[in-house]
């Protein structure tokens, strides 16, 4: 490889907004037959929206307040909904995050848990009554969370996710180059499974936890794969460490963008089989 083609490669691909951290990695790119991409924030916009409630008020105002101690984008959906409709939040007396299934807390004496299935079958909260209606909000791709207030089940919340535009081509370019497509999600299969079917990527995996994220790209590496690793979140900092390329989202968390090899400026998922392209021409005229 000589230090002037990878240079100019390198130069190529930061004026379309991929920002390779070394030459080495134009390399890694052009060996990849497989595509690891995270869900919320990377196929999809980031930005969910309540689009359903089944409790009453008075229990979605216990919703609110509780997710107001969260970072979590779904609970940023939750609030920004409550502040739209005025509704006054009350104070938490004590807040703890359930990576992976939700959150607990206490506000005016009262236990308020919001998060899935696991977490409330964790508690013993039966929600054996609901399971249809979940199921009904997941198959649309929406993440669906419930609600127990002193152990008692009060409502169910809806949250959508817009797939980014320009997704489906991006990865129908990924399979024309060669690469096995993967979705990876903390979220739920069906909710997943629905938002894949948008984008056209035929391999999910879902309800995979933070801390197993990255133990799940070491399985797909063990099968002889070469791996890229796509994510935003802090979640997916050690996946894409792991990864033999890891590429953040611009727009994502600053610990995702130390983690990973490259960077897409914006988001932009076109930009990562313009990576691959970039990389097969860099590589190619240097052998
Ligand atoms: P993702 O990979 O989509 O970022 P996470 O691993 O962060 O997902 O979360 C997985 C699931 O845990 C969510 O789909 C949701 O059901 C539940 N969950 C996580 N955080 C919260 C929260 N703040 N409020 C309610 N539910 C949550
Ligand atoms: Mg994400």
């Amino acid at each position: 490889a000589t230090p002037t083609s990878i240079m100019v490669g390198s130069g190529r691909a930061a004026e379309s907004g991929i920002l390779f951290k070394g030459g080495e990695h134009l390399e890694g790119t052009h060996q990849l037959n497989a595509i690891v991409l995270d869900k919320t924030g990377t196929v999809t916009k980031g930005k969910p929206e309540v689009t359903d409630f089944t409790g009453d008020e008075e229990a979605f105002q216990l919703l609110a307040s509780a997710e107001k101690g969260s970072e979590h984008p779904l609970a940023g959906a939750i609030v920004a909904y409550a502040t739209e409709k005025e509704m006054k939040l009350i104070e938490v007396e004590e807040f703890n995050a359930i990576p992976g299934h939700g959150i607990e807390s206490k506000i005016s004496g009262k236990q308020v848990l919001v998060g899935n299935r696991k977490l409330m079958t964790d508690q013993h909260i039966d929600i054996g009554a609901y399971e249809e209606e979940l199921s009904t909000f997941e198959t649309e791709g929406k993440t669906a969370m419930l609600l127990a207030i002193d152990g008692k089940y009060r409502g169910t919340v809806a949250v959508a996710d817009r797939i980014k535009e320009t997704a489906p081509q991006a990865i129908k370019e990924l399979k024309e180059q060669g690469l096995e497509v993967i979705m990876l999600t903390g979220d739920n299969e069906r909710t997943a499974k629905a938002i894949a079917k948008q984008v056209g990527i035929d391999h999910v995996i879902a309800q995979v936890l933070p801390e197993e994220k990255a133990d799940k790209v070491k399985e797909i590496q063990l099968q002889g794969k070469k791996v890229a690793m796509v994510g935003d979140g802090v979640n997916d900092a050690p996946a894409l460490v792991t990864a033999d390329v890891g590429i953040a989202i611009g727009t994502g968390t600053e610990v995702a963008i130390e983690a990973a090899d490259v960077t897409i400026l914006g988001g932009e998922l076109l930009l990562i089989p313009k990576a691959i392209r970039i990389s097969h021409s860099t590589i190619r005229n240097i052998r």
